[in-house]
């Protein structure tokens, strides 16, 4: 929906995955120009030193337990602001329509008649692969990709990922949110596998400057991650395309 007079706005914009040099262009515009900016706890702290210091900054990121960080809270916020005539910067980490529900804040944004537009930004699983030296596509070692949440809200039935069939349909897989269920996840996907030998990585803190790598396969990685003491953010890649960072690892990975 667009803009009319005196109407305030919201701006679904992707803050892309971490290294701030990689905010878009217009991101950069829009936390200039914001009156109120709404983040969420993926937007870090070099992102967020270049706030103005006189714009409104509100922390919408969820934290257990507290009703304030729920997104029945940010959705609010955003009617709040937009319906008194601001302009509303909503930042979300990565892209905001890749796991980050950047669609459900455009549709309650539609039903509330509130208007908005929506700017991509890059995800995660793209920076991170970069950053470590993964194409996520290759001519010689895949050929698709598949982007996967590890992580399903526990309330709804369906659409449920099939992870021992993912690798029938694609040659490579990158997983978001899935270091917490790792060890379930890795052992679904191996039932559909013959070969235990297929690649892995785990990017935590992806274009960051204490980004790490962890590499193993799907039969050591859930100990090596252990061991490792993988933490949020990080995402898990999976497939031939991972051995490329033998190669191409051309970011300094700590
Ligand atoms: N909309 C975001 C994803 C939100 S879901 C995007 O497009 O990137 C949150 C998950 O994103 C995290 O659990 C993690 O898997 C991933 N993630 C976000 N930032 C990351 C980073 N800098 N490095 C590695 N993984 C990251």
């Amino acid at each position: 929906m667009k803009r009319k007079d005196n109407t305030g706005i919201v701006y679904i914009c992707g803050a892309g995955p971490g290294d701030p040099k990689l905010l878009t262009v217009r991101a950069q515009e829009l936390i200039k120009q914001a009156e109120v900016i709404l983040y969420d706890r993926l937007i870090g702290k070099e992102i967020i030193e270049l706030f103005p210091e006189l714009t409104e900054k509100v922390y919408v990121g969820r934290n257990i337990g507290d009703p304030t960080t729920h997104q029945n809270y940010t959705n609010e916020l955003m009617i709040k602001y937009a319906k008194m005539g601001k302009t509303v910067l909503r930042l979300k980490g990565g892209d905001p329509f890749i796991f980050g529900r950047g669609g459900e804040e455009a549709e309650i944004l539609t039903e509330n008649k509130i208007p908005f537009e929506i700017i991509p930004g890059i995800t995660s699983g793209i920076g991170a692969a970069i950053y470590s030296g993964i194409p996520l596509t290759h001519r010689r070692y895949g050929s698709s990709v598949a982007f996967v949440t590890g992580h399903e809200d526990p309330e709804k039935k369906s659409p449920e990922v099939k992870w021992e069939k993912l690798f029938d349909a694609v040659d490579s897989v990158v997983i978001y949110m899935g270091t917490e269920k790792l060890e379930i996840i890795i052992e679904k996907i191996k039932k559909g596998l013959k070969s235990h030998n297929k690649p892995v990585a785990i990017v935590q803190n992806g274009t960051l400057k204490n980004q790490k790598i962890i590499r193993g396969n799907l039969d050591n990685i859930v100990l090596l991650a252990h061991q490792a003491k993988v933490t949020p953010p990080a995402i898990v890649i999976i497939g031939d395309i991972v051995n490329l960072n033998d190669k191409i690892n051309w970011y300094n990975n700590g």
